[in-house]
């Protein structure tokens, strides 16, 4: 298993790094343990201030002073108007035993005509006129009166850093502290964790080479590319591809999502993008990885992204100005990844920017084989697992899908209390990942009917039509959002297709709906999903691959979804494109329905045995349709 993305560990920090040196001494438990400190702090010194405010002196009676004066055991006092305070010189007990005491306050009543100054005089008493209660200091009073305001500034100054970074240091005057970077514990990506796309990895080797000896390069006067795009659908493994670089290379390596720099604070992308880049020179060679660029780097004055424009063009900019700003020696390489290459903006893809596009496709069946191996490295596989078969049946299948049914497969055997995982768990992983996992529905008889020949239509085109994928399974269980489901996958993978072929996947996909049709009359809302289906199937031929002579041989509608239609081809043509759509899947649905007729025997036949059975593999089901499997030898 590879090491799984290291958490970003800050929160203002859009990126994540793993094979950076480690981190300088961080302040123990960040701003909130500042924040404790300093309360704690002003709470103790607001006592202590108080405490030595308040006179705790026990208040005797003036009588009681008076004697005490004439014995002699006063030493000092402080008098303010008739408020006496003062201290003796051998401690005297309280009334009421209540102990000891030597600091006193006393009041001499007003009417009081004693001859107090002589007598204090006589017995040599320090007499101070002022203060009767020690006085808070100048200083004292001042921290007492700024600390909420300090409080408030330091709570302040934290949310600001929590927010983002920009506003509340920079207001300050401070930057925040370099990024504390994190060294990965253990293994890091390296190619050997990627499989099936070789060609890919052949690409980047020169990435790798570069950063491992840039000096070599240097010294050359060679440039590096500023920058790779790895394009590719979903799942193919980009990501991982990018670390594996780094760790083939050996060098940090830093990553961000393209809309982590945008979606926390508006404004700040670029200083993001500054503060990465500034972040990865500083430790050069490394590799700054930016994922799901597109959600930036569309076209601009395309559909919105995230953020709105300015935003995304901000930090868009800031991206190639960095890149622009290399000489090439620095060693920092920028990887980026991307689903949609199709619809970046061209300045991102000019020349010393990211001027190699290196494609990533889903894998072959050898790769496949591979990518399972890898997932399968620490789940312990019986003996009889044929990882071959498995990727034989998984055409299409992505590195992620593959690594999901690896890992569906090992939990299953968990469940089963098994040691091992066996053939039997692949395949039911396999149909939980293709099929969706079963639901336990209680379907009342009319409808299970219904949907036993709704499947069975399904099933039964697919085996008519020539060159059409062959069924492999057959269930009327329900399964995932399904009542039942028809599974077909091909041979062998498939690249392009043909006309004939797209038009028996319509008519598959028809096929349930024209076998309700035929056989009860009727129309449910079990078909929605092969509808739609069937509609971009159709939408596809005739709008994009030029297989209608009406529309004619061009582009008449956008391959991007989020472009509106409309933009790309006159009313007219677009008017085409709708009567031509009609036209063909009005054609299919007229053959689906025809042929079920002619074969309702074979229909009838599949649907009994469906009631019967639940599910349906695919042999016994091309035997009880009584159609032969037509083998086409493997290529490859
Ligand atoms: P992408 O970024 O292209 O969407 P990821 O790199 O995130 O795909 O792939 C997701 C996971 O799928 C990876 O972490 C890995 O486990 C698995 N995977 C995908 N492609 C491959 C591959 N070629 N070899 C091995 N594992 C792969
Ligand atoms: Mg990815
Ligand atoms: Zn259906």
């Amino acid at each position: 298993m590879a090491n799984p993305v290291p958490p970003r560990d800050r929160t203002d920090q859009p990126w994540r790094s793993e094979g950076a040196p480690p981190p300088k001494k961080k302040m123990p438990g960040g701003w909130p343990a500042l924040l404790l400190a300093a309360c704690v702090v002003f709470l103790a010194a607001f006592l202590a201030l108080s405490y030595l405010g308040d006179g705790d002196e026990p208040t005797v009676s003036y009588t009681e002073f008076s004697k005490q004066v004439t014995a002699g055991n006063v030493t000092k006092i402080y008098a303010k108007g008739d408020a006496i305070q003062g201290q003796l010189k051998n401690a005297q007990p309280l009334p009421d035993d209540k102990g000891d005491y030597t600091k006193f306050t006393t009041q001499r009543p007003a009417f009081a005509d004693d001859d107090l100054w002589q007598q204090l005089t006589r017995k040599g008493v320090t007499v101070t006129a002022e203060p009767v209660v020690v006085q808070r200091g100048f200083l004292a009073n001042l921290l007492i009166s700024l600390a909420p305001i300090a409080l408030l500034v330091l709570l302040w100054v934290f949310l600001a850093r929590r927010m983002g970074g920009g506003m509340g240091a920079g207001a300050l005057g401070r930057k925040a502290p370099p990024k504390p970077v994190e060294l990965m514990a253990g293994r890091r990506t390296t190619f050997d964790d990627v499989a099936g796309i070789d060609e890919v990895e052949g690409e980047l080797n020169d990435v790798v080479d570069f950063l491992k000896n840039p000096k070599a390069y240097r010294d050359m006067g060679a440039r590096m590319p500023g920058g790779v795009l790895l394009a590719g659908p979903p799942g193919t493994g980009k990501t991982l591809l990018a670390r594996a670089v780094a760790g083939e290379a050996g060098v940090p390596f830093f990553s961000a999502s393209a809309s982590e720099f945008i979606e926390m604070i508006v404004g700040v992308g670029a200083s993001r993008v500054r503060e990465l880049f500034a972040e990865a020179r500083k430790i050069a060679p490394a590799i700054v990885f930016i994922d799901e660029i597109d959600t930036i780097g569309r076209v601009r004055g395309g559909g919105a992204g995230l953020g709105g424009h300015d935003e995304r063009e901000q930090t868009l900019n800031q991206i190639l100005t960095e890149m622009d700003g290399f000489t090439g020696s620095e060693g920092v390489v920028v990887l980026a990844a991307t689903n949609r290459a199709d619809v970046l903006d061209p300045a991102l893809t000019r020349p010393g920017r990211f001027d190699r596009i290196v494609q990533v496709s889903p894998p072959d069946r050898g790769g496949r084989e591979a990518i399972l191996r890898i997932h399968t490295r620490e789940i312990p596989l019986a003996e009889t697992v044929d990882l071959a078969q498995v990727a034989r049946t998984t055409p299409g299948m992505t590195g992620a899908e593959l690594a999901n049914l690896a890992n569906e497969a090992a939990l299953l055997a968990v469940k089963r209390q098994q040691r091992e995982v066996t053939q039997s768990e692949l395949s039911e992983a396999l149909e939980k990942v293709q099929l969706g996992a079963e639901r336990p529905l209680v379907i009342p008889p009319e409808e299970r009917r219904r949907t036993a020949y709704h499947e069975s239509g399904h099933a039964l085109l697919g085996m008519l039509q020539p060159g059409a994928d062959p069924v492999r399974k057959i269930t009327i269980v329900p399964r995932g959002r399904a009542l039942g489901v028809t599974l077909s996958t091909p041979d062998a993978d498939r690249y392009a297709f043909t006309e004939e072929y797209l038009r028996g996947r319509i008519i598959g996909a028809l096929g349930g709906m024209a076998a309700e049709h035929v056989v009860f009359g009727i129309v449910t809302t079990g078909s929605e999903s092969d509808l739609e289906q069937a509609t971009r199937l159709v939408r596809g031929m005739v709008g994009r691959w030029g297989m209608s002579e009406r529309v004619g041989r061009l582009t008449a509608i956008p391959g991007d979804a989020q472009e509106p239609y409309g933009l790309v081809a006159a009313p007219a043509t677009l008017d085409a494109v709708d009567h031509e759509m009609r036209r063909i899947v009005d054609e299919c649905y007229e053959s689906a329905c025809r042929q079920l007729r002619d074969n309702r025997d074979r229909l009838d036949a599949l649907a009994e045995a469906l009631l019967a059975n639940e599910t349906l593999e695919e042999a016994e089901a091309y035997r009880t349709a009584g159609i032969p499997r037509l083998m086409k030898e493997e290529s490859a």
